[in-house]
């Protein structure tokens, strides 16, 4: 036996499933041939959404979880308490930005219509003519390859309620193959460890292709610095509907602010393409569609800009949990355009399934039998 637990996969997902199992007192082993994956492709927007209960539970349940690890983690991890506005730009807009107020002070998340006039004075670079905006002040954004490094070197646990502690060691190797209890390395070496935690993104299709993972690209763009321009993570309200869309190719206005005075620009959604080749309409049709809400865009200068693949699932959530036929095989998986975000939640239910102890969040809605069972 290597280890307690295999993790394979060190983006954000494995990186907090190791964190968490080890904070348990396990001995865990992540195996990841990266850096690649959707995690440094990302933009670390931590945000709660509610296009479903399920969602909005695991989103909700997940932050809280960021806010208590994030009082440990150092300032290489990026985080930003710059909070969400939703932005509304006509009546139709600004009643589902209403609709969206009522659902998250449902849940306990506070949040707050803002008026054109003080939507001007929150974010000055805005437009005029807006109809107003969602704040939603417990949203932040975290630098997420710096997180995932940060949390793949804690060991143990470090909230002093446990007696053995755990323990992360991370394996620069490809894993070529699994079965129960075992993964295969490409140099002809295998692992072995009664729980194996499949977080590979994408690419856990290669190692089991029974999952149902759809790739959707994505663009973004970085500016230089302009300190102060944006404060907060400013997303327009039409982004939710782009971003359930199945098929086709979408466009929305999503900047970030980031803690260099960067800005992050986004966001485009693709589900006709497997090529990470930068596509120059799309990516002008996505800036096209930012400086329509920030018309000093055009003068900024743009240093980079590159692609990033989401991992989804047909229902739109993340498959978390047990595979209901593979023995000690785990999922972590598919989290789409929100597992920087859900990262911690998944964490959560995969250590408590695991640990088969009790956890705060309901998983069900997860399990990865949903779609599995009749394999
Ligand atoms: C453009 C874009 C914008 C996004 N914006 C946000 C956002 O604002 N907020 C948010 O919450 N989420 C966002 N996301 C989604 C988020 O980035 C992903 O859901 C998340 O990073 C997934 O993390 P992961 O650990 O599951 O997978 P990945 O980051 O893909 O990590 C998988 C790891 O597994 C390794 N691996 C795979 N196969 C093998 C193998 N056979 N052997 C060894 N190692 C292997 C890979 O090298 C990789 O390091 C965005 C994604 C994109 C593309």
């Amino acid at each position: 036996m290597d280890a307690e637990v295999i993790v394979i996969g060190a983006g954000i997902v494995g990186a907090a499933c190791a964190y968490e199992l080890s904070q348990r007192g396990l001995q865990v082993l992540v195996i990841d041939d990266g850096p690649s994956g959707a995690t440094p492709a990302g933009m670390g927007h931590l945000v709660v959404m509610d296009d479903n209960p399920a969602e909005l539970a695991l989103s909700s349940a997940s932050l809280a979880i960021w806010r208590s690890w994030l009082a440990r983690m150092d300032s290489g991890c990026g985080y930003s308490h710059c909070g969400t506005l939703w932005i509304a730009a006509d009546d139709e807009e600004l009643q589902a930005a209403a609709d969206k107020q009522t659902r998250l002070q449902a849940a306990g998340i506070g949040c707050a219509l803002i008026q054109p006039q003080a939507l001007a004075a929150l974010e000055p670079a805005l437009r005029s003519g807006l109809a107003g905006a969602l704040q939603v002040g417990s949203d932040g954004v975290v630098y997420a390859p710096n997180a995932a490094r940060w949390l793949l070197g804690q060991s143990g646990n470090d909230t002093g309620h446990l007696k053995n502690a755990g323990s992360i060691s991370v394996l620069h190797a490809q894993v070529r193959a699994l079965d129960d209890g075992r993964v295969y390395l490409s140099d002809g070496s295998a692992r072995s460890a009664p729980h194996i935690v499949l977080a590979a993104g994408l690419r856990a299709s290669a190692l089991c292709p029974e999952v149902p993972l759809q790739a959707k690209k994505g663009h973004l763009a970085i500016s230089a610095r302009y300190p102060g321009m944006v404060r907060h993570q400013l997303v327009e309200l039409g982004y939710v509907k782009s971003a359930h869309e199945c098929s086709g190719t979408s466009v929305a206005f999503n900047v970030q602010p980031r803690l260099t005075g960067q800005l992050l620009i986004g966001s485009s959604r693709q589900f006709d393409s497997t090529d990470s080749a930068i596509e120059l309409p799309i990516l002008a049709r996505m800036l096209r569609r930012a400086s329509d809400y920030l018309p000093g865009l055009g003068a900024l200068q743009i240093i980079r800009s590159w692609t990033g693949f989401r991992a989804a699932t047909p229902d739109g959530l993340p498959l978390i949990g047990p595979h209901p036929q593979r023995c000690g095989l785990w999922l972590a998986l598919g989290h789409e355009g929100l597992g920087v975000t859900t990262a911690t939640g998944t964490a959560q239910l995969i250590a408590a399934g695991i640990c088969a102890s009790a956890s705060a969040l309901d998983g069900s809605a997860y399990l990865p039998a949903r779609w599995l069972q009749s394999v």
